[in-house]
């Protein structure tokens, strides 16, 4: 994991959170590399959840809710941790991580009796601070899917099963965060909220974990490093009947990509309570009004993010050197070629190699680089997980040829450039 954050730093694909002032601890900034490969994550899940399904329905709900969302969900009750104090030092823990309740792991002071400390971030709305204006920077997605339940039956009036999936950020102020992008204050989740017949509720459950577990491994990652935890009863959510983490093998031990849950008619039942307003579905054919149940797959961005990058991660020996790549699924990998001139004091090599980028950049993410030697140049594109890399040379400039190499294979091959944007486009 060391080398991983190390590469995110060096590259830029993540950096430390107001760095020049220190940091904010355990808040973490995506750089040039970093967003495009989050972006990529989040649009392949939305690709493989919303537009490859018939039965799902994207949204996009604000961050701040009404207050009672929070109260009708149970989070300001139930979402909470036990923490304890030392006395002497003042570091907080979870209570649940002490081996021993009473003495503080790191100085071996006293520790305060364990209180509950709700993981939700309060502030206020508009200009007055008072209990009044309280608001809640939102600790799930889902809760947002649930409030517009009715309002995407009223129009678009769905039969069951069927869907509502977001991607947003959730806030909580987690005690004890950490292993870098794992566990922050502040981070991105997707979220499919899943309503069904209850009586189909258990088969339903099972088919998304399936489909769940085969997005990780069809954008690559190694199969010996995932695998399915179902939830003990004693672990279940004070809503679910049922969960399954996936989990992925990071260096740090295996730790849950995603939850996918049956959360029952909870949901819809606290809300049409606390709200007043009917929630149930109308089944017409069975002239049967009902609550469904709901399956929830809930993954985080950057945890699947950091489960990419680690799983990618490979370091290889190349003649004498080690050669560091990201052996990034094409439709994860931030940048797809990289169009690079063999010189860079020779105007009609650059020239050309600008206008070949400028050309890929209408179908393919392109970038061109000539402030390095070609082997750097690699080097760096390899790292960042490049796909493809195009050197024009001074024989380009007579024979109209370009050669392509592979960033797994290394292999190179010379592509005529009036075919190199189909040969690029078949490959990618
Ligand atoms: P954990 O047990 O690790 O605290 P959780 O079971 O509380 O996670 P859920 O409430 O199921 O997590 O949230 C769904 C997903 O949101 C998680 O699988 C994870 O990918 C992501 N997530 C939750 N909390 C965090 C966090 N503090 N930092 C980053 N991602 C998070």
């Amino acid at each position: 994991m060391e080398k991983v954050v190390s590469l995110c730093k060096r590259r830029g694909f993540i950096f430390q959170s107001s760095d020049i002032y220190g940091g904010l601890s355990n808040a973490w900034d995506y750089g040039p590399y970093g967003v495009e490969l989050k972006n990529n994550v989040k649009r392949a899940w939305w690709k493989s959840i919303v537009y490859q399904r018939n039965d799902i329905l994207g949204m996009d709900a604000a961050i701040l809710m009404h207050p009672k969302v929070w109260e009708a969900s149970g989070h300001v009750e139930n979402f909470y941790d036990l923490k304890s104090d030392c006395k002497s030092c003042k570091k907080r823990f979870k209570t649940a991580d002490l081996a021993d309740k009473n003495k503080c792991p790191e100085c071996g002071g006293e520790l305060t009796e364990s209180r509950k400390f709700n993981l939700m971030f309060k502030t206020h709305q508009g200009a007055v601070e008072d209990a009044a204006n309280v608001v809640y920077l939102r600790p799930e997605t889902a809760q947002g899917m649930f409030v517009n339940f009715s309002n995407i039956l009223d129009s678009k009036h769905p039969r069951l099963p069927f869907g509502m999936a977001q991607i947003g950020k959730a806030f909580r102020n987690e005690i004890t965060p950490g292993n870098f992008t794992f566990r922050t204050r502040e981070f991105e989740q997707m979220e499919v909220e899943y309503f069904v017949n209850p009586e189909d509720a258990d088969k339903k459950l099972a088919e998304w974990i399936e489909y769940r577990f085969n997005w990780y491994l069809d954008l690559g990652l190694k199969k010996e490093n995932l695998r399915q935890r179902p939830h003990a009863k004693d672990e279940l959510a004070h809503y679910a009947k049922a969960c399954t983490d996936i989990e992925y093998n990071f260096s740090f031990g295996w730790s849950e990509l995603e939850g996918i849950a049956n959360r029952t008619d909870f949901d819809l039942k606290q809300h049409a309570e606390a709200s007043g307003k009917d929630l149930r579905f109308f089944d017409d054919a069975a002239k049967k009004r009902f609550y469904p149940y709901i399956i929830e797959p809930s993954g985080g961005v950057d945890r699947s993010v950091l489960a990419y990058l680690a799983d990618a991660y490979h370091e290889e020996q190349v003649k004498e050197e080690t050669r560091v790549v990201l052996k990034l699924h094409r439709d994860l990998s931030p940048i797809k070629v990289a169009v690079l001139p063999l010189l860079k004091n020779r105007p009609q090599l650059v020239e050309l190699a600008k206008k070949i980028a400028q050309d890929l950049k209408k179908s393919h993410v392109t970038v061109y680089d000539d402030t390095a030697a070609i082997g750097k140049l690699y080097r760096r594109q390899d790292e960042v997980g490049t796909l493809y890399c195009v050197t024009i040379d001074v024989q380009s400039l007579e024979d109209q040829q370009v050669t392509v190499r592979d960033r797994d294979t290394m292999q190179q091959e010379r592509i005529g450039i009036d075919k190199l944007g189909e040969y690029l486009s078949g490959k990618l």
